[in-house]
């Protein structure tokens, strides 16, 4: 299915605006893209990238449009490296948990390596809530706050099946963290949803996907950007409540 994008209704992040956002591995693929847009949208974007040489090249990207970003080298998974993005990571307004590794594609759930399933759960799951304890916070105090996470429909309890059992249990628990952390600030304006994105073409989705970056951003940059009162602790695929 090709899905175009649709104009954002009501946005929360006016044209220079400079809502800060960090958007994790945003070097390439999805993350990207959702960088771009968020920049085209007003926000300071901030790019998570482990690899310095490619998150430079977005930050550059961003630029040579005339808008605004910064690089923030980040590995998820390393809890060095999130310490030493800890005051910067609680002055944030907009969280995207994007990063995330699939390494047991195809391998059977009665085959996949511990090894494989723990480093999963690291970069998938608990990068994301360690970057959720830092933002968060500060998202509360402050009375504004969107958290979105990237998440799979292979992550879905409702549509679990077979293999990529590493992959599809770091989503489904990344799931049960963004429900858990939207209640605990449900009194302020801080909205904090998961998605799934469709089937991209990335590095992870491959050359035969059906939707481009850009296409699968749009219920990022919807979420990222909903107003007071919109939704939160649930899960969306096309700006449409999906199964959990
Ligand atoms: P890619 O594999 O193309 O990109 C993954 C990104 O995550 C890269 O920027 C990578 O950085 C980064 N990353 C991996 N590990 C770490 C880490 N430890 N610290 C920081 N960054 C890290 O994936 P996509 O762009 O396709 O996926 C984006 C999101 O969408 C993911 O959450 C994925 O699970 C989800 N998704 C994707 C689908 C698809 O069809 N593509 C389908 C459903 C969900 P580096 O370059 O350094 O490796």
């Amino acid at each position: 299915m090709t899905v175009v994008p649709r104009p954002l209704p009501d946005p929360a992040l006016p044209r220079g605006d400079g809502r800060r956002a960090l958007v994790t591995g945003a070097n390439r693929g999805l993350g990207r893209a959702i960088a771009l847009g968020l920049a085209r949208l007003g926000a300071h974007v901030i790019v998570g990238a482990r690899d310095r040489a490619s998150g430079d090249a977005v930050v550059a990207a961003i630029a040579a449009e005339g808008l605004r970003a910064e690089l923030l080298v980040l590995d998820v998974s390393d809890e060095g490296s999130i310490a030493h993005a800890s005051a910067l990571l609680g002055t944030l307004d907009v969280l995207v948990n994007n990063a995330a590794i699939l390494t047991d594609h195809g391998v059977p759930g009665l085959e996949v390596t511990l090894d494989v399933v723990r480093r999963t759960l690291e970069v998938n799951t608990l990068g994301a809530l360690a970057l959720m304890q830092r933002a968060v916070p500060g998202m509360r105090e402050r009375g504004f706050g969107r958290v979105v996470n990237v998440s799979s429909d292979w992550g879905s309890l409702a549509m679990m099946a077979s293999q990529q059992l590493a992959y599809r249990i770091s989503k489904a628990a990344l799931n049960a963290a963004t429900c858990v952390i939207a209640d605990e600030v449900r009194d302020r304006d801080v909205r904090v949803n998961t998605m799934h994105p469709g089937w991209v073409r990335t590095d992870m989705g491959g050359a035969h996907a059906t939707r481009s970056p850009e296409e699968a951003a749009d219920t990022v940059l919807w979420l990222a950007t909903l107003p007071a009162g919109g939704p939160t602790g649930a899960f969306f695929h096309d700006r449409e409540r999906h199964a959990w």
